[in-house]
């Protein structure tokens, strides 16, 4: 493991480059020699003991040098990376200058949630596999940190400015009613509001949020960011309901014929939990990533003096998958006291879903990776308790449909370790609740609900985007999603078609 730089290194190292490089007309070779800024970040053995943010952010100079060492290219390949077409070079500039709200401003004329999308979006495959930088030096991981400095900008508006509640056209007398309050629903929310529509968001559990809220843990997203977000959509008029389940309280055609609802947005997202079906899987100690996850962080079970959340005591646990979902439930299990934590990934580290940063991060806290090993059955006492889990060993062979390359199985290789919880943290699949109990609405075989290009489903005024109609994605495609819905939305109504 790479010797880990402090705070205080990485601060030398910014300052010392910085005063080198301000006032100066940078040549792009002088970009190109410029390092990357390191992202400080807390000690993974103290980190390994709390629930506080992992990445600290960077300093003022690191984001000022970060992003001198963008190119200014003239066909801003990084653009086309990111789901929301946000004007990085743009951005960038102003940073680099110290413009640090000119530079906010510029990305929320595309984004809505840039502190967010800012730690968790996947940039390494979306605007930094793009990047000229990274090209050039044959690493994408060494292009520009562009999410680390959007992060800075906007963490730094809101700590120190006045949330500001953005304009409000003139009421067009028109409702429209969301389902869900993930990054599709709010962003549709937003957009519909800032046009004048009166706007009312249906969600089923107590706190708005969705996966930014229940899944992802405050290590990786601190919750008041999200919260922040949500005020803003109430300060702006947007109503929120509660423990509200569309498909039981009501129905999207109740929405529509009964409560007088113009339009109907659905973002439900993914969070149906997939399991892999082998023996022992009901034994008591299992859990899904989903339900250990929402445990932990919608209902606070890390907090154990204030509030009291049951969660599983655990000494050995294995997590079963290799996505960012594997990684949080990981993490976070040893943040709740495991002794020792093994993620069971059936191909090797290459192919791991999860994000670069993230599988560092869990190596750094000493989590455990067996690779090519894949579960057959989970054994239980006689008390029906977990006690071990029995793994087959695994080599590669011919790429599959997805490029990646299948695993197979190696006859006769199995072997067995003592485990008392197993976390299989295998992906998500759609809730068919809304698809059940709405008649007419098209979906496809996995119960994702098929949209146009403009996010219009079967039945004429009910839109849908995000998870649920991707598939398990990422919150800036669901946030683009949305943006999509809300223009069509807004158009529909106003043109007279619903
Ligand atoms: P969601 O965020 O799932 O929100 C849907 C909301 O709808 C939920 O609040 C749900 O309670 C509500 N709902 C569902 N059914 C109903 C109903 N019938 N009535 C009322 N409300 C309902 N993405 C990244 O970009 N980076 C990451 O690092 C990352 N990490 C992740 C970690 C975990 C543990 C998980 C689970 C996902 C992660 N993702 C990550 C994926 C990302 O969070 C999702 O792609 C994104 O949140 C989808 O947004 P959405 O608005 O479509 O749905
Ligand atoms: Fe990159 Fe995501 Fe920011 Fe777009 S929103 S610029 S993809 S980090
Ligand atoms: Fe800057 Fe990279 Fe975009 Fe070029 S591709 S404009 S270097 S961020």
């Amino acid at each position: 493991m790479s010797h880990i730089r402090t705070f205080s290194e990485l601060e030398q190292e910014a300052i010392k480059i910085y005063n080198e490089i301000k006032d100066k007309d940078l040549k792009p070779k002088d970009r190109m020699a410029i390092p990357q800024m390191d992202m400080p970040s807390q000690d993974p053995i103290i980190r390994g003991k709390n629930q506080q943010e992992v990445a600290l952010g960077y300093t003022k100079e690191q984001a000022m040098v970060e992003a001198a060492r963008c190119l200014q290219c003239k066909s801003a390949p990084c653009i086309n990376g990111c789901p929301v077409s946000i004007n990085i070079p743009k951005f960038l500039e102003e940073a680099a200058k110290g413009e640090f709200q000119k530079s906010v401003d510029v990305i929320k004329e595309s984004s809505l949630l840039p502190a967010i999308c800012g730690r968790v979006c996947p940039q390494e495959s979306q605007c930094m596999e793009e990047c000229t930088v990274g090209k050039s030096l044959k690493d994408k991981m060494k292009s520009v940190a562009i999410g680390r400095v959007e992060r800075f900008v906007a963490d730094l508006e809101r700590e120190t400015s006045e949330v500001k509640t953005p304009e409000i056209k003139p009421s067009t007398g028109f409702k429209v009613a969301v389902v869900g309050s993930g990054p599709a629903g709010l962003t549709v929310a937003a957009d519909l509001r800032k046009d004048g529509h009166e706007v009312e968001i249906f969600e089923a559990f107590h706190k708005p949020g969705g996966v930014m809220i229940y899944g992802i843990p405050e290590f990786r997203l601190p919750k008041a960011i999200v919260e922040k977000e949500i005020e803003t959509l109430k300060s702006m008029g947007v109503k929120f309901h509660m423990n509200f389940l569309v498909g039981r309280t009501r129905t999207i055609e109740d929405l529509m014929e009964k409560d007088g609802f113009n339009a109907v947005f659905i973002g439900s997202g993914a969070g149906l939990p997939k399991f892999m079906n082998i023996p022992g899987e009901n034994l008591v100690g299992v859990f899904s990533a989903n339900e250990y996850l929402t445990r932990s962080n919608l209902m606070k079970a890390y907090d154990k003096e204030r509030v009291d959340t049951p969660i599983y005591h655990s000494k050995k646990v294995a997590v079963l998958g290799g996505g960012n979902v594997a990684m949080d439930a990981a993490r976070m299990a040893l943040r709740l006291g495991a002794e020792e934590v093994n993620v069971i990934y059936r191909r090797t580290k290459n192919e791991m879903p999860a994000r670069a940063e993230e599988i560092e991060h869990a190596e750094e806290e000493g989590i455990k990776f067996h690779f090519l090993s894949n579960p057959v059955q989970i054994l239980g006492d006689e008390t029906g308790r977990v006690k071990a889990i029995e793994c087959l060993k695994y080599e590669l062979g011919e790429p599959d449909a997805s490029g990646r390359r299948s695993p197979i199985a190696i006859k006769g290789s199995e072997f067995v370790m003592e485990m008392d919880t197993i976390i299989p943290a295998l992906g998500n699949a759609s809730n068919p609740l809304i698809k059940q109990t709405t008649e007419d609405l098209i979906t496809n075989k996995w119960g994702n609900i098929t949209v146009d290009e403009n996010k219009r489903t079967s039945i004429k005024g009910v839109y849908a985007g995000g998870d649920i109609v991707l598939g398990a994605a990422t919150v800036i495609l669901a946030m683009g999603e949305g943006r999509i819905a809300a223009k069509t939305i807004s158009e529909d109504l106003l043109n007279n078609k619903l």
